[in-house]
């Protein structure tokens, strides 16, 4: 499949649509970045590579870093997870606080920033050095050595975190965290912080598409059926409360991000990375759902 061409050709589709998302403004250090950008990568589990635009420059990963999160709690805490989180979409938006309290400080899932933030818990309590090895986890996965936190977009984040700090506070009410809310905190917001660029995020999600494990050099990160299950949540909650909506036009599962990223996989095939900072009002990159759409549609790829 050409997708070179296919990757340059949606591209001349939507360009006219900049200008019609918004930057996530509510993290200043975000507020500055040239909403103009745009990137595309794609890795196949073959070893196949394409790139357009942006695709090499970094980005704030922001939430996509929950599939690397949930990976390392899962891999220690395996089916037991589920007792702290749920599986279900939440129907409501990332940030929200209101069905928590219905549903006794148990997030709906690990996407939305009150399951991230149980995730972060989990990975504090289950790994000696957390940051570090949360870094040496998402080098690897990628194959790249120069990825680090942005600790100015984690400072940034911290200042304005009363939302998080709120989410946080209420768990712990409950009893689902377990470790001091600052640290929880801390560790959320630098998670968030790492920069990656699309063809970082691409390679990286490929074991996702290969049934867990790394292509090239076989090394297995989750069994088959949990492979499956953190896809399954990519496609059911992994856009928020677009996901359905996510679902139906591009038919993959995906991780957004505020950053403006948006990762997507399609099993025994390929992972795809689009970049582009203007959010929709779910707070997902507007040309990148747009991308995504028109990547499946014109290829015939999907997961159906
Ligand atoms: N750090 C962001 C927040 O907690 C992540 C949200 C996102 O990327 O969707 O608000």
């Amino acid at each position: 499949m050409n997708y070179q061409e296919i990757i340059s050709k949606i591209y001349d589709e939507i360009k006219c649509d900049f200008g019609k998302g918004k930057l996530a403004d509510y993290i200043p250090a975000l507020a500055n970045i040239n909403c103009k950008k745009y990137g595309v990568a794609i890795s196949t589990i073959s070893g196949a590579k394409f790139n357009f635009g942006d695709a090499e420059e970094k980005f704030s990963i922001q939430s996509i870093s929950k599939v690397f999160t949930l990976t390392m709690a899962f891999c220690r805490l395996k089916e037991n997870i589920w007792q702290r989180v749920g599986k279900e979409p939440s129907g409501n938006p990332f940030n929200s606080l209101v069905q928590l309290e219905y549903e006794n400080g148990k997030p709906r899932n690990p996407f939305i920033n009150a399951g991230a933030l149980v995730l972060a818990d989990i990975v504090l309590s289950e790994y000696e050095h957390p940051q570090d090895q949360l870094l040496s986890f998402v080098r690897e996965l990628s194959g790249n050595e120069d990825i680090n936190f942005d600790l100015k977009v984690a400072a940034s984040e911290k200042e304005k975190g009363f939302r998080n700090a709120a989410l946080g506070n209420f768990m712990k009410s409950f009893g689902n965290i377990t470790n001091n809310i600052d640290a929880v905190l801390d560790f959320y917001f630098h998670q968030c912080s790492i920069s990656m660029s699309c063809m970082d995020l691409a390679r990286s999600f490929l074991f996702l598409a290969n049934h867990g494990i790394i292509p090239g050099n076989d090394k297995r990160i989750l069994t088959i059926s949990e492979s499956k299950r953190i896809s399954s949540l990519m496609l059911t909650c992994g856009l928020y409360d677009e996901s359905g909506d996510f679902a139906f036009r591009a038919g993959m599962p995906g991780k957004s991000g505020v950053g403006g990223g948006i990762v997507a996989i399609i099993p025994k095939e390929l992972a795809i990375c689009v970049w582009s900072p203007e959010l929709d009002k779910y707070g997902n990159s507007y040309l990148g759902v747009e991308t995504l759409e028109r990547f499946t549609t014109m290829t015939g790829v999907s997961i159906f």
